[in-house]
């Protein structure tokens, strides 16, 4: 017989209103399918606010209401996803626990497929990966890629292009998760770095079930930074490199001048070579002052140990419904 287990599934939600009841009604439905096959299982739905600035909380507070496997925690303001995931892997109390948008982006019914291959005890992970970029912008999609070819060069880290957030992990990896308690969050990353033996499941991308994405193309700019910085010094080492290369060619130069003034005599021509290399090697220089400059941003704001997220409300200490509150001040009265 199988021995009890509980599944925690964890949603980081930013202004998800307009979703949140499609989702809630296709993950109690394939919970349901799970737990008619495997009557051992429970679930739990852990979800995070994100400091939404809709109704989601108001939502996530009548879930919680209603239905007692239904647990959210509310950030005092916006953390952002990477946030949202950590809390989620912190707070939730499941033997598995996975991790998934509440878009509907990342189908539910991947789940039974993901628990089984986790519970034949191959692997201790699955996950999935986008074959296809369907309904996203071309340039989007060329940017992507070229994240990834660059971060597998540079990074010794793999980065399966594709893959997601979307993970179904084993106790014992969400603790080495967790264990990276750092604060510049870069998952994909970390999911990777951590190792474990991992199942992809390649599916093609499905749009968005309702609502906008909160991806600008600048956000995700700035997320691949992220990743690049996180998970690889090679930039650093771009400024040992084009600092040789400036020295080399400056021998030359000098050569060249020797011979020159040798053969043909001095003259003092050349005023516009001098303010090509100036500015040349001034832009270098700053180039490459600025590469150190991210590297010892990130390093600042680590060492100052601030929170990953706060949280302001949780199922534990929410609000009374409003029928509830009117049923107890009538009470009282
Ligand atoms: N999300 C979040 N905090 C944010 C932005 C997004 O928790 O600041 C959540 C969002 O609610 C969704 C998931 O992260 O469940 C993925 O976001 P989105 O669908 O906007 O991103 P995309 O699918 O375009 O990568
Ligand atoms: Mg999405």
């Amino acid at each position: 017989m199988e021995k009890a287990s509980l599944i925690s599934v964890i949603v980081p939600c930013y202004n998800e209103e307009e979703v949140l009841p499609l989702f809630y009604a296709e993950i109690t439905k394939i919970s349901a399918q799970m737990t008619d096959k495997h009557p051992n299982l429970r679930f739990e739905y852990l979800f995070i606010d994100d400091g939404s600035k809709d109704h989601t909380l108001r939502d996530l507070r009548a879930l919680a209401v209603k239905d007692e496997r239904v647990r959210f925690i509310s950030f005092s303001r916006n953390f952002g996803k990477e946030a949202g995931i950590y809390a989620g892997l912190q707070n939730a109390k499941g033997d598995y626990c996975v991790v998934m948008d509440a878009d509907l982006q990342h189908p539910p019914s991947f789940l039974p497929v993901m628990y089984e291959a986790v519970l034949s005890g191959e692997y201790d992970c699955a996950t999935t990966r986008r074959v296809s970029r369907k309904g996203e912008s071309k340039v989007r999609s060329w940017f992507a890629r070229l994240f990834y070819r660059i971060m597998n060069k540079i990074s010794q880290t793999e980065i399966v292009d594709g893959a997601q957030d979307f993970r179904f992990m084993t106790r014992q990896m969400v603790d080495a998760v967790l264990s990276m308690s750092e604060y510049n969050r870069f998952s994909k990353g970390i999911f990777s770095w951590v190792g474990f033996r991992v199942k992809y499941l390649e599916y093609e991308n499905v749009e968005r079930a309702a609502g906008t994405t909160a991806w600008s193309f600048w956000g995700l700019f700035r997320y691949s930074i992220e990743g690049i910085i996180g998970f690889s010094t090679a930039p650093l080492s771009i400024a040992v490199v084009l600092g040789l290369i400036s020295c080399l060619i400056a021998v030359f130069i000098v050569i060249f001048t020797i011979v020159k003034t040798l053969a043909f005599g001095e003259s003092v021509d050349g005023f516009p070579t001098l303010m090509c290399s100036i500015f040349f090697l001034g832009g270098l220089q700053l180039f490459c002052t600025g590469i150190l400059g991210i590297y010892l941003s990130k390093t600042y704001l680590e060492v100052k140990h601030r929170p990953i997220y706060l949280v302001r409300e949780t199922e534990k200490n929410m609000p009374a419904p409003p029928e509830a509150a009117a049923e107890q001040a009538s009470e009282q009265a």
